[in-house]
Order: structure tokens, then C-alpha cells, then sequence
């Protein structure tokens, strides 16, 4: 059996190379790689003594070349193949293990110039790659470090790879030159006349990687599965372990994804409950117990078959006071032994574990998307994630009165959440806790009466309350409506032609408002 080892990525290759040896092996390799290996001590012949030609071009032609080509191409159950082979002398390469030049990692370098990305496009490589996997039931395509043990455990154990495995292996090596090449193709479709990068590039071909297929879509009669970026953001829904439950259904994982964006953003610990991607309750408290129940408070009657996410650990007593109510998907950071046993008689609530980010500076590092996508009929619309965030110093007040220190962190919280909320959003707040959400709505003022009206339902005061808007109020009967309900201040971005009436109308109402300067439309 002959084996070609031709990596950028050393990670185990030495390993791999003795263990082949070992198995009795003929190693075969390019320049760095042989290097490597004949300094750790075993035998390989250069492609190159191979080939009869030497690597030339700075290495730009080392393995093109019918004795390496042949040798993975043949097929090995046609006789004329193998009649041609021997008419050449052309041995058969029955492992092939190549990992590419480093493109994705040499074009993410800031700073990385045209010359430097063309350079690190790998041409045989792939070609290697392409050979051996189309020819899958010969040869055994190892891409990537993390498949080296199993393709060693088989071969130990009879002397050969499985069919299953080398196709398996076959799949995943189209799958790597496939999102290779849109990562070049990506690159220079970016590029701009004057050699910077444009965020959104003429072609976009970021690749998605299937996580599940699922029951069905929306509803029962629309297909549907469930896919991850590539390179997706840490701390996101894509990185959940499912702990029990049911399969998550389509609407589920947009429902979590709703809700773990919003809880992920708040740094006390706090609760979440989504119900058809609208937050119907969101709070903060000591602990998820304290978080949880003021959260529910707010609507308890949107809450029943909610799905509810903390951003601490779950612990026995939150756990148990979320078990009281029907709940479709539960998410948090992790969960405690004693959480765990809360839901243990309930095997149907769909538990899910994600690591929260790392944190930083870098929204990259705090785990926030870099782009939003939306779908339309046959495209796309993509944008940077909304991922603005609003700080005390920003606000400006524009009232008579101002607004008190209590006032503006339920200001504040108000708004975090309004930006969670579908448009037009009118979120009313007190103490860390949602007192009334109005959702989706085509008028702002039907948002505002919708708000106060499920405060009623929920038995909740509105009285001293702080009142957000994800728009400004184009005019002074908005902000009439969450006077009347009793709100004391309120938030919103200001902007509109007629700003100057609706500071007026503050003012008439004695109640404070600050404008953020920035909108949070969500569709
Ligand atoms: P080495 O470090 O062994 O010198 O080079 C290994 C790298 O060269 C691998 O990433 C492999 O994909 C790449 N490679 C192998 N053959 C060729 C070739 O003919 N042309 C180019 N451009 N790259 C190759």
C-alpha cells in the first residue's frame, strides 16, 4: 500500500506517517512534509524522486503529474486501468492525506495583501483531493487531522478502510475544496478598485453546514432542516447540546434563537420568554428563581408553552419554579444536577445547554452575530447585525423634567428589550422587569393600547412605569396613550418632523423623556 502525505497543517502528521509505517505503509511526500517526516526518523520518498521532476514554480507544480494522478485515478477493478498503469509505471496511491494552504487563515490576517491571498491558493492540493475522492472506492482521502485515528484503528484492526468510511471521508473532502473555493471565490469578489474589502462581496457564497433535518417546516406541510454557519459566532443557539426532549422543531429554533439573543444581552442574570419570536416576558433579578418569576408575571397567560432562556446556570430552585408551567424549550449557560431532576419526570421539555462567549471587547468575542440575514422569495437581504448598544452617557434628555437614576436603568433595561421585540415595539418596564409588551404591530399607537391592555389582563399597574419605543412617535398620540396608561418616562430615538410637539406634550404631562438617537426596527 502506498500512502502520499502532502499537509500545511503538521498537526499529527507525524503520528499518522509512523503508524502507517508501522502497518507496513510506503510513504510518499511533499518537500515540508517529507522534511518532517525523514527528521523524525522514517523512510519517505520525495514526490519529486517520484515523479522524476523536481518541485518548481516556489512549489507552484510539486505533485501535478500523471505518476501521481494516475496513481490515485486508476480504478482498480478495470483491468485496462491497471494495464495502463503498469505500462507506465505508475504505483497505486491507496491513502492520500493533504490538507491545503492555509487561504481562509492568510485572508482573515488584517493587512493581508492580493499577492500574499494569491500566493496561498492551493492548486495541487485540491487536485489531489479531487482525484482520490472521486475515486473513493480505492482510495482513502484524509482532509483534515481529526480523521487520522479512525483510518489507523481500521486499518489495525483488518488491514484495509471500510467502503462506508472512504465514502464518508470521499463526502467531506468535496465538502472542504467546495467551501475552499467560495472562500477564494468570497475574497476576490470582495475585493474593491482600490484593493480594500467590501463587507458584502459581489458573490456570496458562505457556506452552511447542515446541523438536522427536521420534522417539517413552519407548518407540517413545508420540508425543512436546520443549518449553521460555517464559522458561527461563539455562545450562539448553533452551539446548543440538546440535553432531553422532544426534536426541536422549525418554529422552536426560531422562537430560542429569539430568545437567547435577548438574554445573551443583558449581564445581571436574567430571564427570557419568547412566544412566536416576541419576548412576552423579560426581567432581571438576584437569581434565575427571582428572574424567572418576575418575568412570568408580566404574561402569564402568552407564557404557557413558552420558551424560556437564562443566562446563569439553572439551579434546583429557578428549575423547579419553571416546571410549574408548560414550557416547550428551556435554554441556559448550563444546568444543576438539581435543575436536571426538576425536568426529569417531563421528557418531552426540550433542554438545551449553550457555553455562553467568552467575552471581551471584540462583538465577535461577546458571542454577536456579524451579519443578519433575511430571507426573501429567491434571494437573500443580508446587513451587519444589529448589535448596537445603548449606554447612560448616550441619552440626552430632551424634558422639563428629568428623569430619576431609578428611572433611567428601567430606561435602559426598557430599551435592550424593545430592541428584541418586532416592530413597532412599545415595551413598558419597572424595577428590571417588563410590565406590558406590545408586539408587531402596523401603528405604533395600536402597539402602545396593546401594551396597556395586556398590563391590565396581567393585573399589573403601570403607574410610575418607563416606557420604551423602538421608533420615534411621529406624532403626539403615542406618547398620550402611555401617559394615560401611567408611564412617568420615556425613551426613544427622536428624529421625527415633529419631535418638537411630542417634547411639548411631554412636558404638558410632566413626564421625562431621553432620546437614544439610534431606532431598533425588527421585522
Ligand atoms: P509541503 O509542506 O509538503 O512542501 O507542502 C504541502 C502543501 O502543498 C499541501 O498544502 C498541499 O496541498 C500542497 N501541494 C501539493 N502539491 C501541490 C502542487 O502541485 N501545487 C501547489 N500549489 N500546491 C501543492
Amino acid at each position: 500500500m502506498n500512502a502520499l502525505l502532502s499537509v500545511s497543517d503538521k498537526t499529527g502528521i507525524v503520528d499518522l506517517a509512523r503508524a502507517l509505517h508501522d502497518l507496513g505503509v510506503r510513504l510518499l511526500s511533499t518537500g515540508g512534509t517529507a522534511r518532517l517526516l525523514a527528521d523524525s526518523g522514517l523512510p519517505v520518498t520525495e514526490v519529486a524522486e517520484l515523479t522524476g521532476f523536481p518541485e518548481m514554480l516556489d512549489g507552484r507544480v510539486k505533485t501535478l503529474h500523471p505518476k501521481v494522478h494516475g496513481g490515485l485515478l486508476a480504478r482498480r477493478d478495470l483491468p485496462e486501468h491497471m494495464a495502463a498503469l503498469h505500462r507506465h509505471a505508475i504505483a497505486t496511491i491507496d491513502i492520500l492525506v493533504v490538507n491545503l494552504y492555509p487561504f481562509e487563515a492568510t485572508v482573515a490576517k488584517p493587512g493581508c495583501t492580493l499577492e500574499d491571498a494569491i500566493e496561498n491558493i492551493d492548486i495541487g492540493g485540491p487536485a489531489m483531493v479531487r482525484s482520490g475522492a472521486k475515486n473513493w472506492k480505492d482510495v482513502a482521502v484524509l482532509t483534515d487531522a481529526s480523521q487520522y485515528a479512525q483510518v489507523v484503528q481500521e486499518l489495525k484492526a483488518s488491514g484495509q478502510v471500510s467502503k462506508q468510511t472512504k465514502f464518508a471521508l470521499s463526502v467531506a473532502a468535496f465538502n472542504r475544496i467546495s467551501n475552499y473555493d467560495a472562500a477564494i471565490s468570497d475574497y476576490l469578489s470582495s475585493l474593491q478598485d482600490d484593493g480594500s474589502r467590501a463587507a458584502f462581496p459581489a458573490q456570496a457564497n458562505g457556506r452552511f453546514v447542515k446541523l438536522q433535518d427536521l420534522r417539517y417546516g413552519e407548518n407540517p406541510h413545508q420540508q425543512a432542516a436546520f443549518y449553521r454557519d460555517l464559522h458561527p459566532a461563539p455562545g450562539s443557539l448553533v452551539m446548543a447540546q440538546q440535553l432531553q426532549g422532544k426534536e426541536l422543531s422549525y418554529n422552536n429554533i426560531a422562537d430560542a434563537d429569539a430568545a437567547w439573543e435577548c438574554v445573551k444581552s443583558f449581564d445581571a442574570p436574567a430571564c427570557v420568554i419568547v412566544k412566536h419570536a416576541n419576548p412576552c416576558g423579560v426581567a432581571v433579578g438576584k437569581d434565575p428563581l427571582e428572574a424567572y418569576s418576575k418575568a412570568f408575571q408580566t404574561d402569564p397567560t402568552s407564557a404557557f408553552g413558552g420558551i424560556i432562556a437564562f443566562n446563569r446556570p439553572l439551579d434546583g430552585a429557578g428549575a423547579q419554579a419553571v416546571a410549574k408551567q408548560f414550557v416547550e424549550v428551556l435554554m441556559a449557560p448550563d444546568f444543576t444536577p438539581e435543575a436536571l431532576a426538576a425536568f426529569a419526570g417531563k421528557a418531552n421539555v426540550r433542554l438545551l445547554k449553550i457555553a455562553l462567549p467568552p467575552g471581551g471587547a471584540q462583538p465577535w468575542d461577546k458571542g454577536q452575530n456579524l451579519m443578519d440575514i433575511k430571507r426573501v422569495g429567491s434571494g437573500l437581504l443580508m446587513q451587519t447585525a444589529d448589535n448596537h448598544e445603548l449606554a447612560l452617557a448616550d441619552l440626552k434628555v430632551v424634558t422639563k423634567k428629568q428623569p430619576t437614576a431609578q428611572e433611567l436603568q428601567d430606561l435602559l433595561f426598557a430599551w435592550k428589550v424593545a430592541k428584541y421585540v418586532k416592530s413597532n415595539a412599545i415595551v413598558f418596564c419597572k424595577d428590571g422587569m417588563t410590565m406590558g409588551v406590545g408586539a408587531g404591530q402596523m401603528s405604533r399607537l395600536d402597539s402602545a393600547r396593546i401594551a396597556s391592555i395586556k398590563a391590565q389582563h396581567a393585573k399589573l399597574s403601570l403607574q410610575g412605569t418607563a416606557v420604551a419605543s423602538d421608533a420615534f412617535f411621529p406624532f403626539r398620540d403615542g406618547l398620550d396613550v402611555v401617559v394615560d396608561a401611567g408611564a412617568t418616562c420615556v425613551i426613544q430615538p427622536g428624529g421625527s418632523m415633529r419631535d418638537a410637539e411630542v417634547i411639548a406634550a411631554a412636558d404638558e404631562r410632566g413626564v421625562a423623556m431621553v432620546f437614544s438617537g439610534v431606532r431598533h426596527f425588527r421585522h
